[in-house]
């Protein structure tokens, strides 16, 4: 005899009515899919934090992101956007790893399971793992043509060689510029802050011309100076967004490897993503949340909001150009 469950409640027929502490967590509550085939936007895990320079543990942020992000809902209160009617969103499970403690190779398998997703139409939303794990998604998604980036970070990710490996955290965007998979020029870091080792870490951003927003300057024009700067900067071509949860203070989200003090809120960066709507949006990350620092769960909740946050933009974005455009 079945088990008594779900199927026995007509009003429980969608997974986000059902009470939500119940049932096995995915991402959101969107249904579990092995196979890529009738999905429009996949929301992925990448566990692997085989990338920081200081404290590890983002490898755990998929699951604690997914367990918080039952909390979250259909609809976006303030925007109106209601992913979930726009496009099929389901949750793709996490990038598989055979050899997750060699940094290149493991990068290399990241980058195979994304060629997969990309060359089935899918729009990834990824949450990780460290920040190195936007490299390889770039390498899927940005293989034809470079993409341009809001990036919100306390730190700009373009640094180099670091203890002999080209490949950390510190440095995935300076590699994606050389790769060929992202355009400087086309790209705004946006709440970098935080003590130095070396003035210059961060001149390959501003050689290469990117936009870089410092903290302060994010407090000088406030949140729709932020917002007109990524705008204006992005354009109207291929964008991505990647979220790393270090941007945001402390105060809001300490489960994290890096923090550095200072840095947006909450409320700030949920108004500045949701600010990116009608840019061409090719995916987005959150990454970084590592839940051995993150106690009471925090960092977790709040890394779900902000990927409910770019989904919403990102969906309302595919949605616009569903009929061909493939950007
Ligand atoms: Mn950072
Ligand atoms: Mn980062």
């Amino acid at each position: 005899m079945p088990l008594k469950n779900h199927r026995d409640y007509a009003e429980f027929a969608d997974p986000m009515a059902r009470p939500r502490y119940t049932g096995i967590p995915t991402f959101m509550r969107t249904p579990y899919a092995e196979e890529v085939g009738g999905v429009d936007i996949g929301l992925i895990g990448v566990p692997f934090d085989g990338g920081v320079t200081n404290r590890t543990g983002a490898r755990h942020g998929p699951r604690e992101i997914r367990n918080q992000s039952s909390l979250i809902r259909k609809i976006n209160q303030t925007s109106g956007i209601s992913p979930f009617d726009l496009c099929r969103v389901a949750d793709l499970g996490d990038a598989w790893l055979e050899q997750p403690f060699h940094l290149k190779s493991a990068l290399e398998e990241i980058a195979d399971f994304y060629r997969r997703v990309h060359a089935a139409g899918i729009v990834p939303i990824s949450v990780g793992g460290d920040h190195s794990v936007t490299l390889p998604i770039l390498r899927a998604i940005a293989a034809a043509r470079p993409v341009g980036m809001v990036h919100f970070d306390a730190h700009c990710d373009t640094g180099d060689d670091y203890l002999g490996s080209k490949f950390h955290h510190g440095a995935p965007f300076r590699r994606a510029v050389e790769e060929g998979l992202l355009d400087p020029k086309r790209t705004v870091q946006i709440g970098i802050r935080g003590p130095l080792n070396d003035a210059e870490i961060w001149k390959f951003s501003h050689d290469s011309g990117m936009r870089v927003i410092y903290i302060e300057e994010v407090y000088e024009i406030g949140v729709p100076g932020v917002i007109d700067e990524a705008r204006r900067v992005a354009g109207d071509g291929p964008t991505y967004v990647s979220f790393d949860v270090d941007g945001l203070d402390p105060a809001y989200a300490p489960g994290t490897g890096t923090p550095e003090v200072g840095g947006f809120s909450t409320l700030e960066a949920q108004m500045m993503i949701r600010g990116l709507r009608d840019l061409k949006l090719v995916g987005g990350d959150v990454v970084e949340v590592a839940p051995p620092f993150d106690p009471s769960g925090n960092t977790a909740l709040v890394g779900a909001n902000i990927m409910f946050e770019i989904l919403c933009v990102v969906a309302d974005s595919v949605a616009a150009r569903s009929g061909g455009d493939n950007p």
